[in-house]
């Protein structure tokens, strides 16, 4: 299946929820979940979910569009999830939420996660000292993420300055402004995950 290429804003208005899809325009009024925007379609407006499945592919839907994955690489996360120990919920949110690109736009080193994906394809990114450019390699607690020297980009020192003055770097981060570089404390708990989704529905949509 190919990137999805259409507007994103229809992905949030679908969804009904804020999915933070375009940088710093998500946080302005301009946002169509701001302006109460309908869902898309004839009967967006009306469309009201009926079934237990339609309520469980919704929260799957939104949870792999926040994250912007296919199907397959969302369900290959879901499968890791589920050989791992824990609420398997849980653990496949910490497995997201630990992602490299998701790391790089939590620590505000860019204005989107796609925008991060692409600075981690491109090879501005280093982890531990390396050069890292595989945007689903999963953190552990005390990796250090960087970019690297003489690729410092000017749009992500802006994005840090924002970042900084919005303090909205989550506690389970440890960003340094001036190296443009952060740490990963530890593991999100789910409290540390903020995310607006019933992982619980999306466990039981895959176990069907
Ligand atoms: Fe979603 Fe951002 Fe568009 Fe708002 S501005 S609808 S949060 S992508």
């Amino acid at each position: 299946m190919g990137r999805y290429l259409g507007s994103v804003c229809v992905l949030c208005r679908r969804e009904r929820v804020k999915l933070f899809l375009k940088g710093n325009r998500c946080l302005t009024s301009k946002c169509a979940i701001e302006q109460k925007r309908p869902a898309p379609g004839q009967h967006g407006a009306d469309f009201k979910k009926t079934s237990q499945y339609g309520d469980q592919l919704r929260e799957k839907q939104k949870l792999r569009r926040f994250y912007l994955l296919q199907e397959r690489p969302f369900q290959h996360q879901f499968l890791k999830a589920l050989r791992t120990r824990g609420k398997t919920g849980e653990v496949l949110l910490q497995r997201l939420e630990t992602r490299l690109d998701n790391v790089v736009y939590r620590l505000g080193l860019a204005p989107s996660r796609r925008a991060a994906r692409q600075i981690v394809m491109h090879g501005h990114v280093a982890v531990n000292g390396r050069k890292l450019d595989i945007p689903s390699v999963i953190l552990k607690s005390g990796d250090l993420v960087q970019l690297r020297q003489g690729h410092e980009l000017g749009m992500s020192k802006a994005c840090v300055e924002v970042a900084k003055q919005r303090k909205s770097v989550p506690d389970w981060l440890d960003l340094s402004p001036e190296k443009l570089s952060g740490k990963v404390l530890h593991i999100p708990a789910r409290a540390d995950i903020q995310v607006p989704v019933q992982e619980q529905q999306i466990v039981e949509y895959y176990s069907k």
